[in-house]
């Protein structure tokens, strides 16, 4: 292992993530593969990692003149931005934690950004004509009265930033979901849910039409961010460029100093056959997208051609289960009895970038070279807001960035060589608070 700079240097490794297709992959609009980088060039900006964060910086900063080069591992959204539920949420992390982590003063800064990540999607799906599906309602739903009373303090805050949203109660929650396993719920009318690979990939297309460049097929094995100007390699190809964005997440594992900050860990989902309309109306009438109160939660929607798109109830462990079916199985035909023996065409897995406080973060490695990262699990609105505070940063513009850097954060000790035992203590320790519901 070689150091150049101060940033040791690894080859990335992409473990955990096997190679089966997802519902979203076998369903994507793309178009042809792209180039690897093959050759030294200059750039004003380059950046690692297409998902969410790389390509929205990227694309804000094209928007300005910018001609961003981006350098992705495998493809435009391989990683977790185009594996994800598809929920599009409102708040950039829980923002009661932000109250009791950063103090009132700091989390009404933060407040302000609450709308801002669905605001964001909507806006870049209307501008670029984006084709992914997106569809309004969001239900948080609650198994008993503590958790409702979560839900109300939720809905006070949503008040506070005028997000339209309803209580419901066991009866009108009957107007959107077929079961009754649940006492109540939450409903935000303007988040909702979208194909999250093909977010991406629109997004990508729009880049490249304003000049931006995106290489596939080309890991970043080292970096040196020490000279005014860093200088990033792959095996074939080199960059140097006057400012580095850092936007691998939870697949980055080649920044040490990036190691300590979050925990990357594997997520699955399925997807089931087509369950045709009738039945779909039948467990989704409002074809809202769910999500229950619970830390180990599980979350679920239709996908546009009726198969229920279903994750959770195994987010902690390293190592991605042999039979993800398996797991997920008897979740589904709990709450929806209807769906006994449903077949399931589709299983994957996904690593989440997650955080001590689970609240997103950025910041600098060096003096040009910038990251953000931890969205743990909530990433798709948030990862727009803080690729958008990246660009400003770049640009000149640091007033969020400088606020939302300077938000204090606790290390994982240990860092990647820990994140099992931190993984398998996080899951007894969540699943017992689930149980005896505290
Ligand atoms: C199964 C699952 C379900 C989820 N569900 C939801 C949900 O419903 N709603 C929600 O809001 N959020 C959800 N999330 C979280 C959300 O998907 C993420 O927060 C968001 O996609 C993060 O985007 P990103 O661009 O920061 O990272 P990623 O999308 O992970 O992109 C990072 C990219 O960097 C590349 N990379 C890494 N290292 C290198 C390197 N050395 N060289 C070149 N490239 C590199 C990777 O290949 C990858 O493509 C979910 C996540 C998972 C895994």
């Amino acid at each position: 292992m070689a150091v150049l700079g101060g940033i040791r240097m690894k080859k990335p490794y992409f473990e955990n993530v096997p190679n089966s297709l997802s519902y979203y992959e076998a369903t994507a609009n793309r178009s042809s593969k792209r180039k690897s980088l093959q050759a030294s060039q200059e750039a004003d900006v380059c950046i690692v990692g297409a998902g969410y964060t790389g390509i929205s910086a990227a694309l804000f900063l094209a928007e300005k003149g910018y001609k961003p080069i981006i350098l992705e591992a495998v493809s435009v959204g391989w990683g977790a931005s185009g594996r994800n539920g598809g929920h599009l949420v409102n708040f950039i992390g829980s923002h009661q934690k932000a109250m009791q982590f950063f103090g009132h003063k700091r989390a009404d800064y933060i407040g302000r950004f609450a709308k801002k990540g669905v605001s964001i999607v909507r806006q870049l799906t209307k501008k670029y004509k984006i084709n992914c599906g997106l569809v309004s309602k969001n239900i948080c739903v609650a198994y008993d009265a503590k958790q409702m009373e979560g839900l109300k303090q939720e809905y006070q805050l949503m008040q506070k930033y005028d997000i339209e949203s309803q209580l419901l109660d066991r009866e009108e929650l009957k107007e959107h979901l077929g079961t009754n396993l649940y006492c109540g719920g939450l409903l935000d009318v303007n988040a909702g849910h979208l194909h999250p690979l093909n977010l991406v990939l629109g997004e990508a297309a729009a880049l490249e039409k304003l000049g931006g460049v995106i290489y596939e097929n080309s890991p970043v094995v080292s970096i040196n961010t020490k000279d005014n100007m860093p200088l990033v390699k792959t095996n074939k190809g080199e960059i140097r460029c006057k400012k580095l964005l850092l936007c691998g997440n939870g697949y980055l594992n080649i920044v040490p100093k990036l190691g300590y900050r979050i925990l990357s860990l594997p997520t699955h989902m399925v997807a089931t056959e087509p369950l045709g309309k009738k039945l779909a109306k039948q467990i989704l009438p409002s074809n809202a997208c769910v999500s229950d109160e619970r830390y180990i939660l599980d979350y679920y929607r239709l996908s546009q051609d009726y198969r229920l798109l279903f994750g959770g109830g195994v987010t902690y462990g390293v190592k991605t289960p042999k039979d993800i079916e398996a797991k997920l199985r008897p979740n589904i035909e709990n709450i929806f009895s209807q769906l006994k023996g449903v077949k399931i065409d589709y299983t994957w897995s996904g690593n989440i970038g997650i955080s001590f406080s689970r609240f997103p973060q950025i910041g600098k490695v060096d003096e040009n070279t910038y990251f953000a990262q931890g969205y743990s699990g909530d990433g798709i609105g948030a990862s727009h807001v803080f690729g958008e505070i990246l660009s400003e940063a770049v640009t000149g513009y640091t007033k969020n960035f400088l606020f939302f850097s300077k938000l204090p954060w606790l290390p994982f000790p240990g860092g990647r060589k820990l994140r099992a035992v931190y993984s398998i203590l996080g899951s007894w320790w969540y699943t017992l608070r689930d149980f005896i519901r505290i």
